[in-house]
C-alpha cells in the first residue's frame, strides 16, 4: 500500500515537474521587459514557506497588453499584486495556469508587479472591461444582484438576454424593484427607444447616465460585482502544485459534520478564507483520492465547488475548497421555509445545480451523491455542487454501521457500499450501476427537496420500502404548491430507463426557460 502511494505521489510530482518545465520553457523565451523568478520550481517542497520575492523593476512605459480589473483582488502571497476593480494593468506575462504577471499602471499598487488571477481582468476598451457589463447573467440573477446591499436607485447592468440569444437587456434598480429594458440592435446601432440609436453600448450608457429620457430612472452607478469568480488554485504556485504545507492552513471553526468527517472554516497563508474538509482518519482511500483529486482539480465551473489544494502527507488529510458562507442547501431551505426564498428562486437554484451538473456531464464525470446536502449556498442564493466524485473515495467496505438511524436514513449498506437509498436510481440500487443518468434521477429527488423546502423524500417510507415501491413503479406524487411543469421535470428524471431521462443540458435550459417566463417584468421605455 505504502509503495503504491509512493508511486502515485511520484506520478503527481512528475506531473508537476512537467508543468514546471513548461513554465520554465515559457520563461526561456526572450523577453527583455521582464525577468520572472523561477518561483514555481522552488515551491515544490510543500514544507517550505512562501518566500517574499519582489519583482524586478520594469520599464515605465507600458509595452504589454492593457487590461482593466473587473473585481477587487487582495494579494494572497508576497508575489501577488493587489488591485481594485477599474485599475489599469499591463500584462507582462500570460501563462495558462490561470495566473498572469502584471504591472499596475494606476491605483494603490501603481508601478508594482506581481501575479494576478487571469479571470479577474478584461482587455481595456472591450465590452468585458465595462463595469456595467454582466455577460452571463440571467434575469432573476440580475434582480438579486441589483437588490443586494451596496446598490442604489439607478444602479444598472447590461446583460445578454437569455430568452433571445445575442440580444441584450438593460436592468435598472428603481424604488427597490428592478426594471428590464430590451436593447435592440439594428444596422450597427443600439436602441432602447426606436427614435434614438447609438453606435456603441458605451454611448448608450453615457446618454442615459445624463438623463432618464424615457427610462424609469437615470442610470447612475454600475451594479456592484458582488460575485467574485473563483481563482484557479489559491495562488500561481498552487495552481499546478496542489499539495500544500499543512502549516499554511489554520483551522478556525467547525462548519459542520458529515458522514465521513468534519468541515472547518480555515485561513490559508493568513490571507485567504477557505473550507477545510477533514475526513475521519482511515475513512479515505488515499490512493483513490489522489487519483480523483488529479481530475477534480481540473474541473472549473462557477456552479461547482472549486477544489483548491490538499494536504495528504500524514493524517488527517485536508481537502481545501472554496468557502460557501450559507452552508448546505438542505439546511438553508429548511431554515428559510419560504420566508425569503420564493418559487422563482427555487427554480433558479435548481437551474444552477443543473448548470453545474451539465458541465460535469460534458466532462464525462459522475457525481454519485447528488442531493441538497451536497449543494452549498453562497450569497444571493448562489448554489454550487459539492462533493462530486468523493463518494468513490470514502471507504465503506467493512463498515459495520448499517443502521438506518445513524444518519437519518440517508445511507444504507448495499453489498459493501453505502448508498443514499432515497436518492439512488433503481439501476444503482439493484445492479450497482452508476452513470450521469443515475445522477439525473438524483437531480429529480433534489428538485423535490428544493420545492418542499428540504422535506425528506418518500416521507412515509423506510429505505427498504422505497426499494420495493420503486420496483412496482411507484413515484412520489406532486408536492403541494409545485407547478405542474416542475413536477413533469421530476417525473422525467425518474423514468425507469436511464436512456429516457433528460440530459443535464436539457434540464438546465428547461428550468432557465421556466425562470424567464415572467416576461411581464420587461418594461417599455415611455416613448417606445
Ligand atoms: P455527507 O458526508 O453525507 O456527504 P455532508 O455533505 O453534509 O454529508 P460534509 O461534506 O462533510 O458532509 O459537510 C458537512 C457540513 O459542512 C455541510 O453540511 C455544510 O454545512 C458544511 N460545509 C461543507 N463544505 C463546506 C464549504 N465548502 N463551505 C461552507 N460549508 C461547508
Amino acid at each position: 500500500m505504502e509503495d503504491c502511494l509512493t508511486t502515485l505521489r511520484g506520478r503527481i510530482e512528475s506531473c508537476c515537474e512537467s508543468a514546471c518545465s513548461c513554465f520554465r520553457k515559457n520563461q526561456d523565451k526572450p523577453d527583455s521587459s521582464v525577468v520572472i523568478p523561477n518561483l514555481h520550481a522552488e515551491s515544490r517542497d510543500p514544507d517550505r514557506p512562501l518566500r517574499p520575492s519582489p519583482f524586478p523593476p520594469v520599464p515605465a512605459k507600458p509595452m504589454g497588453k492593457l487590461f482593466a480589473a473587473q473585481y477587487d483582488y487582495q494579494a494572497r502571497t508576497d508575489d501577488d499584486l493587489s488591485f481594485h476593480a477599474g485599475d489599469k494593468l499591463e500584462i507582462l506575462k500570460e501563462t495558462d495556469s490561470g495566473w498572469w504577471i502584471a504591472r499596475a499602471l494606476d491605483g494603490a499598487s501603481a508601478n508594482r508587479s506581481g501575479y494576478i488571477p487571469a479571470n479577474y481582468v478584461a482587455p481595456l476598451e472591450s465590452l468585458g472591461a465595462q463595469m456595467w457589463y454582466f455577460a452571463d447573467t440571467k434575469r432573476v440573477e440580475a434582480e438579486k444582484l441589483l437588490q443586494a446591499k451596496g446598490n442604489q436607485n439607478g444602479s444598472f447592468l447590461i446583460r445578454q438576454c437569455e430568452s433571445q440569444p445575442g440580444e441584450l437587456s438593460l436592468s435598472v434598480l428603481h424604488d427597490e424593484t428592478v426594471k428590464h429594458y430590451k436593447i435592440k440592435q439594428l444596422d450597427g446601432q443600439f436602441y432602447i427607444i426606436r427614435s434614438k440609436g447609438f453606435s456603441s453600448l458605451m454611448d448608450l450608457v453615457q446618454h442615459y447616465s445624463t438623463m432618464d429620457d424615457g427610462l424609469c430612472v437615470r442610470l447612475r452607478k454600475p451594479c456592484r460585482k458582488a460575485i467574485v469568480p473563483q481563482t484557479i488554485g489559491l495562488s500561481y504556485n498552487t495552481a499546478d502544485h496542489w499539495e500544500i504545507p499543512r502549516s499554511s492552513v489554520q483551522l478556525l471553526c467547525r462548519l459542520g459534520t458529515g458522514q465521513f468527517g468534519e468541515v472547518y472554516e480555515g485561513m490559508w497563508n493568513n490571507t485567504t478564507a477557505v473550507a477545510v474538509k477533514k475526513p475521519k482518519p482511515g475513512s479515505v482511500n488515499l490512493q483513490n483520492f489522489l487519483q480523483e483529486a488529479q481530475f477534480m482539480k481540473k474541473l472549473h465551473h462557477p456552479k461547482l465547488i472549486q477544489l483548491y489544494a490538499v494536504c495528504t502527507i500524514g493524517e488527517p488529510i485536508y481537502i481545501i475548497t472554496e468557502l460557501m458562507r450559507n452552508g448546505n442547501l438542505l439546511e438553508y431551505l429548511q431554515r428559510d421555509k419560504g420566508k425569503t426564498v420564493n418559487l422563482s428562486d427555487q427554480v433558479e437554484m435548481a437551474a444552477q445545480v443543473a448548470a453545474g451538473m451539465a458541465y460535469l456531464e460534458l466532462q464525462n464525470y459522475i457525481h454519485r451523491d447528488l442531493a441538497a446536502r451536497n449543494v452549498l449556498v453562497g450569497e444571493n442564493n448562489i448554489c454550487k455542487v459539492a462533493d462530486f466524485g468523493l463518494a468513490r473515495v470514502f471507504k465503506s467496505e467493512g463498515d459495520d454501521d448499517d443502521d438506518e438511524d445513524e444518519d437519518g436514513g440517508v445511507y444504507e449498506m448495499s453489498k459493501g457500499t453505502k448508498l443514499p437509498v432515497k436518492w439512488t436510481a433503481p439501476e444503482g440500487l439493484h445492479e450497482n450501476k452508476f452513470s450521469i443518468k443515475s445522477d439525473v434521477w438524483s437531480f429529480g429527488i433534489l428538485l423535490y427537496e428544493i420545492i418542499t423546502f428540504g422535506t425528506l423524500p418518500y416521507p412515509m417510507f423506510t429505505n427498504l420500502q422505497v426499494v420495493h415501491q420503486l420496483r412496482s413503479g411507484y413515484r412520489m406524487p406532486c408536492p403541494s404548491n409545485c407547478p405542474k411543469r416542475v413536477y413533469e421535470v421530476m417525473r422525467d428524471c425518474w423514468k425507469d430507463s436511464p436512456y429516457d431521462r433528460p440530459t443535464f443540458e436539457t434540464l438546465q435550459w428547461t428550468l432557465e426557460e421556466f425562470c424567464d417566463l415572467d416576461v411581464s417584468s420587461y418594461a417599455d421605455a415611455d416613448r417606445y
